[in-house]
């Protein structure tokens, strides 16, 4: 059986594991997660960057940064992730959700500005597969209506929307580095943010709520309770195996690429026949080859393609039944506009394999199930 997906391992994470064991240093904040970081702000050219206990952790401290209150609104699409809307919801947020664009996947930004309101205290864009919002539009309307915008970049790492990371754009961007994304720490996040402003209180929110991070800069002689607090920062473990692959980033980002443009290739036929359609990349994007996906006619055809590629050993999988209509999103949220393409377009989506230590023959394998697939005949 070809898995969905294999946590990327290189070589040196077990190298780095060993050297934080030996270093006897395995909580937060050592020499691995200050290298992870450091990456990131080279990189990414974001100016701050704290790394996190995962992306949900990342979105959770954007919500407290970002002040939202009970009852404040936060717009985001209903297809993604549900801690896109979780994080927003333990502050006591009202979700409203708008319908997405059926080529990217992403919020439909034309749709965002009529779903705002007096309450409306942010916008939460989903870089879908690494592939960029419409960020000039989304920016524009945050400033018109003083709304802050939190990047869910979980999926969108080392992307670019007009030559900028994705996750740097908004007031804060949230990265994941979960096992099933580009580059993993197992569990594992990030939160960006550009403004000075923020760095206290994030620091502090990370910290448990205390001063630690400006004693362990020897700032003051001890510290305290300073503030309503959390623990979100990763173990030095999590952060040597990150860091091996972020030093690798280029070797991950080149297989994946392969892989991704195999598929596309080899699939071109099909779309061309009508049959699928595949992903669209907007020419402001540059995308991190996150995802793989390809749509069929309907749900119907879709449960039949997965069950045919089981039986020939390929593990393909759907994924986000849209949040608005779960049980806790019709609680939690409401969804402004008309679903006209947030319901039909999830259903009709597949993802297939894709991971770095994906061979040729594998690739081609699951091609040849999805063109042994009888409807495509
Ligand atoms: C993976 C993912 C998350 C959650 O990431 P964790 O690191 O597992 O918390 C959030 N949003 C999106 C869009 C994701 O793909």
């Amino acid at each position: 059986m070809i898995d969905f997906n294999k946590p990327a391992y290189l070589g040196k994470e077990i190298d780095y594991i060993k050297d934080a064991i030996e270093n006897s240093k395995l909580c937060g904040d050592g020499i691995f997660t200050k290298k992870c970081s450091q990456w990131m702000k080279d990189e990414l050219k974001t100016k701050h960057c704290l790394l996190t206990t995962s992306c949900t952790h990342a979105l959770e401290m954007s919500a407290y940064l970002a002040d939202i209150q009970p009852g404040d609104e936060v717009i985001m699409p209903s297809y993604t992730f549900v801690s896109t809307a979780d994080a927003f919801v333990l502050r006591g947020a009202k979700i409203v959700f708008v319908d997405i664009r059926p080529d990217t996947m992403n919020i439909d930004e034309t749709k965002i500005e009529d779903a705002v309101t007096e309450k409306t205290k942010a916008i939460v864009p989903v870089h879908y597969a690494g592939v960029a919002c419409e960020m000039d539009t989304i920016m524009g309307i945050a400033k018109k209506y003083d709304l802050k915008v939190v990047e869910d970049a979980a999926q969108g790492v080392h992307a670019y929307y007009k030559g900028k990371a994705l996750g740097t754009i908004g007031d804060f961007g949230c990265f994941s580095f979960h096992e099933t994304k580009n580059y993993t720490m197992g569990e594992g996040g990030a939160i960006l943010f550009q403004d000075d402003k923020y760095l206290e209180k994030a620091e502090i929110l990370r910290e448990k709520g205390t001063d630690r991070s400006k004693f362990f800069r020897g700032q003051i002689d001890k510290y305290t309770w300073v503030d309503f607090g959390s623990s979100y920062l990763p173990s030095e473990l999590n952060a040597a195996y990150l860091y091996a692959q972020l030093e690798n980033a280029d070797a991950i980002d080149k297989k994946r690429m392969y892989v991704w443009n195999f598929y596309h290739e080899k699939l071109e036929e099909l779309a061309d026949r009508g049959l699928i359609e595949r992903p669209v990349v907007p020419d402001y994007a540059v995308h991190n080859a996150h995802m793989y996906y390809i749509k069929v006619k309907d749900l119907d055809v879709r449960t039949r393609l997965i069950a045919h590629l089981k039986e020939n050993g390929v593990c393909a999988v759907f994924h986000y039944i849209p949040l608005h209509s779960a049980t806790a999103g019709r609680k939690f949220g409401r969804f402004h506009g008309e679903d006209v393409y947030t319901t039909k377009e999830s259903e009709r989506l597949i993802r297939l394999p894709m991971f770095y230590s994906l061979s040729k023959e594998e690739m081609q394998k699951v091609v040849d199930a999805i063109y042994s697939f009888p409807d495509f005949k």
